[in-house]
Order: C-alpha cells, then structure tokens, then sequence
C-alpha cells in the first residue's frame, strides 16, 4: 500500500518557523555583480583580521600567498557545489555542502527529531545515528538484519511508515551489504516519511538513487569525500535532495563549517575524478586478492559492496590482540548483539595488506 502522507508536516514546527541565517554575499558575488576586481573587494562586514595569518609560516605552501585565511570562506562553498553540480548532474540548489557526511546527517537529524519523534534504522548500522537521534530526543526503532547481514526491506517499510524519519546506510556500515535501487525506491516511496541514504561508499558500490531525488522529494543522499576522494582530513561531506529538502538542511547549516584549505582542495580533487576512479579500482582490485588471501584463516567473509572486508573470525581475542602486536587495527564489532566475531576489515595497499594477512595467520 501507498502511503499519502505529507514529509513536509514532520518538520519540526521550530525549524518549520525559523529564520534562516542570512548569508554573506561571496566576495567573488560582489565582484560579479557589481564589476570590481574580486582582489579590491574589502570585508567590512565580517569582524575578521586585516592581517595574514604570517605566523604560520612555510607550513601553506602555495597556498600562503594565494588564499586569505584573515577571511571567512565564501559561505556557499561555490568552487565545490560547482563542481559538484558536474560530478551529480544536480542543480546548485539541490547540493548542500557540510564538514563531512557526519555534519550533513546531524543537520537532516535537526532538522527533524526531537523529542518523541521515532526515527528508523537497520541494525548492525553506522555507528553515529543511535547517537545523532538520541541527542535530539528522538526515539530509535532499529530493525534487526535477516541473517547474515542482509537487510529486511519489508521490515523496514512496515516500521517507516509510522516513523518520522529513516536512517539507511547504502552499501551499509559494517556489513557492506547493499539494498538494490527498486527496494530504495519502495522504501521512499512506500514510507512517505523523510528517508536518508548515506552513500558514504558509493563510489565502491557503483550504485545511488541521487536521480531520485527528482521524483522524491522526501529523499535525501549523502556522500563523502572522504573515502573514494582519498580525503578524511579535509572534512567534505554533501547532500543531494530535492530543492525543498535542500532549502530545509540549509536552514540549519552553520555558514562556515568548511574551511578555506579544504575548499580549495575539494575542488582541486573534484576536478581530478580520473584519479579518485582509479583509485576505486585499485582498492576493488586488491579487495579480491585480499579477499582471497584472508580465506583460509577465516570462519566467514561476508560480501561486501564497499571499500572493507566484512568476516567473522573463531576467536576475536585472539585475533585482535595478535594483530594489535604487529600495529594493525580493525573494527572489532564483537560487542554488538549478534556480531560475535565480527570485524570490518579495510582495504588498504597491498603491502600493508599482505602484513595483515601474515598476523591473521599466525594465529591459526
Ligand atoms: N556515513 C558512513 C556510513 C560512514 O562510514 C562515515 C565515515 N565513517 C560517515 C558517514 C562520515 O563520513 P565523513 O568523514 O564525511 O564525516
């Protein structure tokens, strides 16, 4: 059954009634439309030093002499949506840029949890969202996987079309398992509740309904550049919605959460998607000789549609411990119901690869 509910009526009423921040117009802005030299625009309107930062030296390089870190960035991060807009095919209204998927999903949590509101997970899932719905009073609805690690669609569309908002992470986090595009699309649709889908690992899986979002306006992507991009520590995340649901998240966006530096060098890599794609298919690549090498000395490898293995080891103690001695750290999910023996495993280069695999099987 369809439902007919209206997204739009589970906004919060506070965020529903907010004035938005009103954002400073870029000085590249000024200079467009006003025809100065974007070099004599002058901030008189932002409290900021007229001093460059010097005492940082030789540690910006290039970018010392060429970006004004004195200055706030321009608030509407242009040189990323613009290029974001080519990399998605979607309108600059549609893109919202935010420090990591981490802050795009606490400003979609803002904007529509508080206390009382029921917000639907899978579980196991990313570790964050019990988190993000409990610190705005939200209450968790977590729907258990079929085993092993597969989510339950049909169970998710039954407890989502109560709910205010639902959470899916897509190829999933840990398990790596990923829900086919017809099955989103039933979700969303079937829901009619806000849905987010993370695809912090899209670039991996191949897979994304962001073209959905032209239909269904209560759908809202988020990505990363933090993996495929090679790009953790610049702290680039986005979100890929509908022009009303775009219009919401912005309401709640801090103006300046993304600095300069990482501006400059999110563009630069956005400009660069030839290397981030041969990347993905060196890591894919090597996730098969990997795979394979890990075999013999594990109980299970889960198939995976991300940039991780997903297995189950006989003893986790002892694996952990023995890896730990050697330096290597992997996500022990053993704590978690269900997960005994669990752990997530990345994909890193072959050689550091290769020293996991000779740990694992010194405990074998
Ligand atoms: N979503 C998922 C599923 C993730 O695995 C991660 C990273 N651990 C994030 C979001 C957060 O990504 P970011 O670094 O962009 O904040």
């Amino acid at each position: 059954m369809v439902q007919t509910r209206d997204w739009r009526a589970l906004v919060r009423p506070a965020i529903e009634g907010l004035d938005p921040y009103v954002w400073e117009i870029s000085s590249a802005e000024v200079a467009a439309r006003f025809g100065v030299p974007v070099e004599r625009v002058v901030r008189f309107d932002t409290n900021t030093s007229p001093f460059a930062p010097i005492h940082l030296g030789g540690a910006l390089g290039e970018f010392g002499t060429t970006m004004p870190l004195n200055e706030y960035p321009d608030t509407s991060y242009g040189p990323i949506v613009s290029r974001l807009c080519r990399y998605t095919g979607l309108l600059e209204d549609r893109i919202v840029v935010g420090c990591g998927a981490d802050e795009i999903l606490d400003l979609t949590v803002r904007v529509f949890v508080e206390s009382g509101k029921r917000v639907v997970v899978s579980r196991p899932s990313y570790a964050m969202y019990p988190v993000l719905v409990q610190a705005y009073g939200g209450v968790l609805i977590a729907v258990s996987d079929r085993e092993p690690f597969r989510r339950d669609v049909a169970a998710l569309i039954a407890a989502g079309r109560s709910a205010d908002l639902l959470l899916l992470c897509n190829p999933n986090n840990p398990t790596g398992d990923l829900v086919g595009r017809d099955d989103i699309e039933r979700i969303v649709r079937e829901v009619a509740c806000p849905v987010a889908v993370d695809e912090a690992y899209f670039e991996f899986s191949g897979v994304t309904v962001a073209d959905l979002t032209d239909r269904y306006p209560n759908l809202v992507v988020i990505r990363t550049l933090s993996k495929a991009f090679s790009l953790a520590g610049l702290r680039v995340g986005y979100a890929l919605a509908s022009e009303s649901m775009a219009e919401l998240l912005n309401r709640v966006r801090p103006p300046n959460s993304v600095g300069s530096l990482s501006i400059a060098l999110a563009a630069a890599a956005l400009d660069a998607l030839d290397v981030m794609r041969a990347n993905v298919a060196a890591i894919l690549a090597e996730k098969e000789r990997f795979t394979a090498s890990v075999g013999p000395y594990v109980e299970a490898i889960f198939p995976t549609a991300t940039n991780f293995l997903f297995l189950r080891v006989e003893s986790p103690e002892r694996v952990v411990a023995a890896l730990l001695r050697n330096g290597l750290v992997v996500r022990d999910l053993s704590a978690r119901p269900g997960m005994r023996g669990c752990l997530r495993v990345t994909v890193r280069r072959s050689e550091e690869n290769d020293r996991f695999v000779a740990a694992l099987a010194s405990v074998a």
